[in-house]
């Protein structure tokens, strides 16, 4: 970055590309994809709900695509942004948001062809959410929950893979070195970094599931890593194991649901197992949102699916993590900062309680990549600013990005990586084919 420009120099993102299955789309096509989507889906819910909750539901399921197809011409017409008239305990938080931005664009309507990306695509999924709360009986509707239960069954042979492997390191685990935990450390963060390619925001809701072996494809994927910052992770996990006598907390915060949190649970496992971590607090969503991104209600319903499967290691794991997150080792979290408007350096100010939180854990994760447009504000810093730079103030305690490149922004790369990148595969910023494992030590920390 320009020596002489400050931090608030830096614009905001206000478009984006992506290259999905079947077009290249900028984020204000893909929205209203991803709503025709939605509302096909709730059409369809009308008889299956009335199988299982035993009552009419149509008129209100009816409500909710009226509200859906409502929001969708708004966007395609370029009108303000509203109001939210639901009561959710998040509501006057986004109505307040909405009034300060207001204030700052001089009076002016907020629209959907020009204010910034990170804004309005989190507002779209809120949306979402509020054509269900202003329901009766629905208020608990996951209107993404079916295509993430489908993108889990369609990845069960990878999951199997894996966790017949994580089987047979967690068995011989007590006997490594510490050389070799750092190499089995690298490779779970490898295995939780490319799980990260699956997501269903990205591909507009249509299947995007991990179907072949993901530890055969790490030494491939290698030279797609951008920055690898994975050596400090190990060092910082096991300089605090030495200096405390005992492993601590670490905290992940989590991206999608189906195979990635499969992924997140294998880490999270290793850590444990190798004795790197003696609990850990995951961090999801309250409410649906970006399409694949984990619920409580998905955490808990992959484990019964895992524990109700015959395959030995898959029941094995879904019963020892339901156990841990029944004796507390393991803890879930899914606070409303989370699927708020606001950027993580905002975190201290608008949810200090979680910011203290955070500052508990001996690390933190940051899975994914909407988690790094907020470490990083979504600004459109040059590819070459540092990690630490773009984090605008946000240290709660050491963190780590773990992000496949799905958005126009990344920081942190040597000097003319990214020219060579772009002239090897233009889409490098946004098929998810490029990563990055990114770490911020705690300033003045030696
Ligand atoms: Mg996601």
């Amino acid at each position: 970055m320009d020596p002489s420009k400050t931090l608030d120099d830096v614009p905001d993102n206000l478009s984006a590309k992506y290259k999905d299955s079947f077009a290249y789309l900028t984020v204000r096509d893909r929205m209203p994809v991803i709503l025709t989507k939605v509302v096909d889906t709730v059409y369809r819910m009308k008889n299956k709900m009335r199988d299982e909750c035993g009552e009419d539901t149509s008129d209100e399921l009816k409500d909710i695509t009226g509200r859906l197809s409502k929001l969708r011409f708004q966007i395609q017409t370029d009108k303000p942004v509203e109001h939210l008239e639901d009561s959710r305990t998040d509501t006057q938080f986004w109505n307040q948001h909405h009034q300060d931005l207001l204030k700052l664009n001089n009076g002016k309507p907020i629209k959907w062809f020009s204010a910034a990306w990170l804004y309005l695509e989190c507002y779209m999924y809120r949306r979402i959410q509020e054509s269900v709360e202003l329901t009766h009986k629905l208020k608990g509707l996951d209107v993404f929950e079916e295509q993430k239960r489908e993108a889990y069954h369609t990845s069960e042979g990878a999951v199997t893979t894996l966790l017949t492997y994580l089987l047979e390191v967690v068995g011989q685990c007590q006997g490594y070195s510490s050389e070799e935990k750092a190499d089995k450390l690298k490779q779970f963060l490898e295995v939780a970094l490319w799980g990260n390619k699956c997501d269903l925001s990205i591909s507009a809701g249509f299947s995007n599931s991990q179907t072949t072996c993901i530890l055969e494809q790490l030494n491939l994927l290698n030279p797609n890593i951008l920055a690898d910052d994975s050596q400090h992770v190990i060092q910082t996990l096991q300089q605090k194991r030495q200096t405390r006598g005992q492993a601590g907390r670490v905290d992940i915060v989590l991206d999608n649901a189906g195979f990635e949190l499969v992924t997140d649970l294998c880490l999270a496992e290793f850590l444990m197992s190798a004795d790197l971590a003696s609990s850990i607090h995951f961090h999801g969503k309250a409410i649906p949102w970006f399409v694949s991104d984990v619920t409580r209600n998905d955490l808990e319903w992959m484990l019964q699916i895992m524990m109700g499967t015959n395959n030995l290691a898959i029941s094995t794991f879904g019963a020892k993590w339901q156990e841990r997150l029944k004796l507390g080792s393991w803890v879930f979290h899914d606070s409303d900062f989370w699927t708020s408007p606001f950027d993580f350096s905002l975190m201290k100010k608008r949810a200090n309680d979680l910011y203290s939180d955070l500052g508990e854990a001996d690390l933190v994760f940051f899975k994914g990549d909407l988690n790094y447009r907020k470490l990083v504000g979504d600004k459109r810093w040059d590819p070459t600013d540092s990690f630490s730079r773009s984090l605008r103030g946000f240290e709660p305690a050491p963190l780590c990005s773990l992000r496949a490149l799905k958005s126009d922004v990344v920081v942190g790369l040597k000097p003319g990586l990214a020219e060579k990148t772009e002239h090897h595969d233009k889409d490098w910023m946004i098929n998810g084919k490029w990563a990055v494992i990114s770490f911020h030590q705690l300033s003045g920390h030696s």
